[in-house]
């Protein structure tokens, strides 16, 4: 994968942060420091970014190299057209070839408007609707799927969080919110054994911090006041790697959408408690009066040993522990045969030698020079008209994107 990697990396001018970290960042620094764990900057992929701190939000400077700046005016320059409201719904296999793709017009919200279709025709088509909706479109066409293993080993990192009260202000609304992390928990984690985990800062949006700081009413607003001195990490499992880890399993609604189902194992969950144990004692590390791990049966604990005692007792079940993800991975394995994977290594469906690429689910496509169609949707004012073949005019925040291109 290294060269893909790298491309993809040159592209979007993933760096290394070099201004200094906030403090909601700063923090897993300190106390790892002072634990001996080893932490690292994280590359950014921005140009000019001002650390105003709203990347998840949509950039206000277009600093930050998503795809709105990037991938998609590239194949716009080089002919695309852009359809957006538009829903790939099914594609047309015949004898094992690719005819056509199928589109439907959809409202905002992701309601059909009607049951006119919208028929595309490519030289190639390349599936890049993520790792959930991907299998889910390649499942509505009747892809060949002869093992099964379409949406099988679909991965998510699952992710765990805890809040630390310090007496400084913290304010981790400000700046560049994922600027450092630490290893330490992977690769102190040898594969066969208990599951490792990634450390970070969380980002801290009022809207995510809502969620993350847990309760509700009158709880949760006396947490709010504590807001600006919130610092918060999270911590990812590197899920996949073990036999009690075998991720989800993208099934299909019977109106053709997609759910994933993915089981919480007791493997997945350990690490939650060990994620916990390990951001709380860094969060002490590093000055927190209060931690306030995120699970339903906690409390706010002032002592190390008071945090480790109750995070011990934890009863780590789905719905007590509260757990996030923001990593989907999978849905269309790469392997070197169909008995093993969905795709082949170049990103090519092996049960019809036709191309399934995307950045989570197979490789970035080497097809991409004169691309046909993007399908995408984006924020348009209410009654825009939909579904329609548009010239992007750079309008629309929040872009989400699906490619579809020729050769
Ligand atoms: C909150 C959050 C924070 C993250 N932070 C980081 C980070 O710091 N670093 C990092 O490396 N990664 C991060 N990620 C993960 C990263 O964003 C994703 O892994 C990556 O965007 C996946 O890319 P993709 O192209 O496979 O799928 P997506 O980006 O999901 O793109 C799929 C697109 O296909 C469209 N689509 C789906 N179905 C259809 C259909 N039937 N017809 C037409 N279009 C369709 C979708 O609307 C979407 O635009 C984060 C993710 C989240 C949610
Ligand atoms: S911090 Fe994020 S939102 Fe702010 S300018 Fe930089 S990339 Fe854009």
């Amino acid at each position: 994968m290294a060269p893909w990697f790298e491309q993809a990396e040159r592209r979007l001018n993933m760096v290394p942060w070099t201004i200094p970290p906030n403090l909601n960042n700063e923090v897993l620094r300190t106390g790892a420091t002072k634990l001996g764990i080893s932490s690292a900057v994280i590359p950014r992929n921005v140009k000019g970014c001002w650390n105003l701190g709203s990347c998840g939000l949509g950039c206000p400077t277009n600093a930050k190299q998503s795809m709105l700046v990037t991938s998609i005016p590239a194949a716009l320059n080089a002919g695309a057209r852009l359809f957006y409201q538009t829903r790939a719904h099914k594609l047309d296999i015949q004898n094992g070839q690719v005819k056509g793709l199928l589109c439907v017009p959809i409202r905002l919200n992701g309601d059909k408007v009607s049951d006119q279709t919208m028929r595309v025709v490519a030289k190639h088509y390349v599936v890049a609707g993520g790792a959930i909706n991907s299998p889910a479109l390649l499942r509505r066409s009747d892809a060949p799927d002869p093992h099964g293993l379409l949406g099988a080993r679909t991965f998510l990192h699952p992710v765990s969080f805890s809040a630390g009260i310090f007496d400084e202000r913290i304010e981790g609304w400000q700046g560049a919110p994922q600027s450092l992390y630490s290893d330490h928990f992977v690769h102190d984690a040898p594969l066969q054994g208990p599951i490792g985990f990634k450390v970070e800062a969380a980002p801290l949006h009022p809207g995510m911090a809502s969620i993350l700081m847990g309760g509700h009413g009158q709880r949760l607003m006396t947490r709010f006041q504590q807001y600006p001195h919130t610092q918060m990490m999270l911590s990812l499992m590197r899920d996949g790697f073990h036999p009690e880890s075998v991720g989800g399993k993208v099934r299909m609604h019977l109106d053709g959408s997609a759910v994933l189902d993915y089981p919480l194992t007791d493997y997945v969950l350990d690490g939650f408690r060990r994620s916990l144990l390990a951001m709380a004692e860094i969060q002490f590390a590093a000055g927190a009066k209060v931690v306030r791990p995120f699970h339903e049966q906690s409390d706010d604990y002032s002592t190390w040993a008071a945090a480790k005692a109750a995070i011990a007792a934890f009863d780590m079940k789905p719905l007590l522990t509260g757990a996030g993800s923001a990593h989907v991975m999978g849905g269309c394995g790469m392997a070197s045969t169909e008995a093993l994977g969905v795709v082949r290594p170049d990103g090519v469906h092996l049960a019809s030698r036709q191309p399934v690429g995307a950045r989570r689910l197979g490789l970035p496509d080497q097809h991409r020079r004169q691309p046909a169609v993007v399908d995408l949707w984006h924020d348009q004012p209410a009654g825009h008209p939909t579904g329609q073949a548009a010239e992007w005019q750079g309008r629309g925040a929040g872009l989400n994107s699906t490619l579809i291109t020729a050769p």
